[in-house]
């Protein structure tokens, strides 16, 4: 046997899946806690998110220098960005000079998947078992599959019998991909349709733009930053960070003083054109109250179509393009570069499929219930299967023989999105019923990690084995996320947030709504309170 060989069968202290931002940060953390620690990543590389999803405009929608790890002073002080909302490339390049920088490579293990993990009950370890044969005992499991990583395709009659190209916006592949002399097709007008369509047409002979739920989506300003810029932010990343870690969302952001009403119509006007000026998805937020109160929203609203109106030439196709069956931001606001303008152009066409449905996909092309559409290629731009998608993939064994995934049978359930009853000593990184992807990722990631440190030295410093979420502090976290949920306005679309975009998914809002420090400060509290709502285990 290799020395490596037997230092892999010997079992760890952790093993975390995934090797995104929340993998990473969980590797270094707990390494340098001076816990034992092996990362699998089903993919080549580091990167989750911004190594699948390599689609033709992909972007971050949080600002740059917000979006990256605040843990590290050096990190923030050595990295250059250079643009507001940096490419998919750029973050890919930051997640890998990270890996470099923090000496992470050798404790991930890559193409390598996850298939198993199962409890042993007496001891309180769990064994992990991969696609490759690899089993490993780890006391800790720590699940950073990713809210957003299972790729939805859905079940359109003949897809498989498609001649021409057809690509995910999530699996785009490392080759460049030229749209050049080519009939096009998207199919999706979420965050991914939308910044790949005006990029795609710029390519294409022709693009048809298959739309089934129209979107709201808010320009995001993005430009390159100049060396003051940078200088700038590298010498207020501290108070940066500061405000970061005590907002709503995960970024510096201050809502206007007032509620919506409260402010006199100019005051409204100004503070809604402001906020479009600096562009984003942070436009949801101009006024507190945008997501609670009906009439606030719909100010909101009207200001952004009278936006949007402006730059579409034909009122009808203005018509299909803007929402008007959920309120603006229940469904995660999309930002954009032209792309309203792309239907400006001659060579693109939207289809609403909302009127007239995709009703097979054949060798050549697209047929709805009115038309046919002859392509060369396929973009899906469909989304995922969120939050719950990757963590059902994997088979995960609890007490009794118990599986998440029939657990969860009716929908996800855990305390505080990072712990599920019956499952000791297992932990979600950003999982359902934590904010997750309503925050900052990143800093999200961050916290739940540290909190995952600290539990795990809290047991450690007490003698205990492990820790394990209680069914009532389960079910009192459930009741609360729906009290809150059902407060605003988010139950109103149709959006991932409630699984509705996946056939047969039970709905259910599954995120916690009630903002970013608010949620941190529950986390610390239950810590305060010994761990309230856990017990804390002794192996038999
Ligand atoms: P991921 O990056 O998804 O990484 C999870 C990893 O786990 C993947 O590499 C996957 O291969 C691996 N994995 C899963 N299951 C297994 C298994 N069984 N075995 C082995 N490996 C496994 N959030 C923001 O806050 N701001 C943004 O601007 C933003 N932009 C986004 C843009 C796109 C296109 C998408 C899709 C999402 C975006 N998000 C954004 C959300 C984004 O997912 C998070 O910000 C963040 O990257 C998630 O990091 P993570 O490590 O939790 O998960
Ligand atoms: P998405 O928001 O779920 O969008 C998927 C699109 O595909 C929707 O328009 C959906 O329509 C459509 N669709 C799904 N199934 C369909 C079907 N059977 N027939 C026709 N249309 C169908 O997915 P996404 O665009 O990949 O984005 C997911 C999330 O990832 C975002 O909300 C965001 O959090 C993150 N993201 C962020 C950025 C960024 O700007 N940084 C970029 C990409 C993604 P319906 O709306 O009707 O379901």
């Amino acid at each position: 046997m290799s020395i490596s060989d037997e230092r892999r069968s010997q079992g760890v202290d952790a093993v975390v899946v995934g090797a995104g931002f929340a993998g990473l940060y969980a590797l270094h953390k707990l390494r340098s806690q001076g816990l034992s620690v092996r990362v699998f990543e089903a993919a080549p590389e580091v990167g989750g998110t911004w190594y699948y999803n390599r689609y033709p405009g992909a972007r971050c929608d949080v600002e740059s220098v917000d979006y990256c790890y605040s843990f590290s002073t050096e990190l923030e002080q050595e990295w250059d960005w250079s643009e507001k909302y940096a490419t998919q490339a750029e973050i890919l390049r930051y997640m890998n000079w990270v890996a470099d920088r923090l000496d992470l490579r050798d404790g991930i293990t890559f193409n390598t998947r996850v298939v198993t993990a199962a409890l042993d009950e007496e001891s309180l370890r769990w064994t992990v078992t991969t696609d490759t044969g690899e089993s490993v005992s780890a006391r800790f499991c720590v699940m950073a599959t990713g809210p957003l990583s299972a790729a939805l395709t859905p079940d359109f009659p003949g897809l498989g019998t498609f001649e021409g190209e057809v690509y995910h916006t999530a699996h785009w592949p490392k080759e460049p991909v030229d749209f050049r002399g080519k009939r096009v097709a998207v199919i999706g007008t979420g965050s991914s349709g939308i910044q790949s369509i005006p990029i795609i047409a710029d390519q294409a002979d022709s693009l048809v733009v298959f739309q089934r739920t129209p979107n709201y989506s808010v320009p995001a300003g993005n430009r390159a930053l100049t060396d003051s810029d940078i200088a700038e932010y590298k010498a207020n990343y501290a108070e940066r960070r500061r405000l970061s870690w005590r907002s709503g969302g995960g970024s510096p952001h201050i809502a206007h003083p007032k509620l919506t009403m409260e402010a006199t119509a100019e005051e409204r006007r100004a503070a809604f054109e402001k906020r479009w000026e600096l562009g984003g998805v942070l436009f949801s937020k101009t006024f507190s109250d945008q997501m609670t109160d009906l009439e606030a929203n719909d100010e909101a609203r009207r200001f952004y179509e009278e936006k949007v109106r402006a730059v579409i030439d034909d009122p009808e196709v203005a018509d299909l393009l803007i929402p008007n069956d959920h309120p603006i931001g229940t469904k995660r606001i999309c930002t954009d570069t032209n792309y309203f303008q792309t239907f400006n152009r001659p060579h693109v066409e939207l289809v609403s499929v909302r009127r007239t449905p995709i009703q097979s996909i054949d060798t050549t092309g697209i047929t709805t219930s009115d038309a046919r559409f002859d392509v060369d290629a396929i973009v899906l731009a469909t989304g995922f299967d969120a939050m719950t998608g990757a963590l059902a993939k994997i088979d995960i064994v609890g007490r009794e023989g118990h599986t998440l995934r029939d657990d969860w049978v009716d929908g996800p359930r855990t305390y505080l999105g990072l712990s599920v009853d019956d499952f000791p000593n297992l932990f979600l990184v950003s999982g359902p019923g934590a904010p997750a992807v309503l925050a900052n990722m990143v800093l999200h990631a961050e916290a739940h990690v540290n909190w995952i440190a600290d539990a795990i030295s809290y047991l450690d410093t007490h003698g205990h084995t492990a820790i394990e979420a209680t069914p009532d502090a389960v079910e009192d976290w459930n009741a609360e996320l729906s009290r809150r949920a059902n407060a605003s306005l988010f139950t109103r679309a149709n959006s991932w947030y409630m699984g509705a975009n996946v056939p047969g998914k039970p709905r259910g809002f599954m995120l916690f709504i009630g903002g970013f420090a608010t949620y941190l400060d529950i986390c610390n509290e239950v810590v305060s309170a010994g761990y309230k709502g856990f017990r804390l285990l002794n192996a038999s």
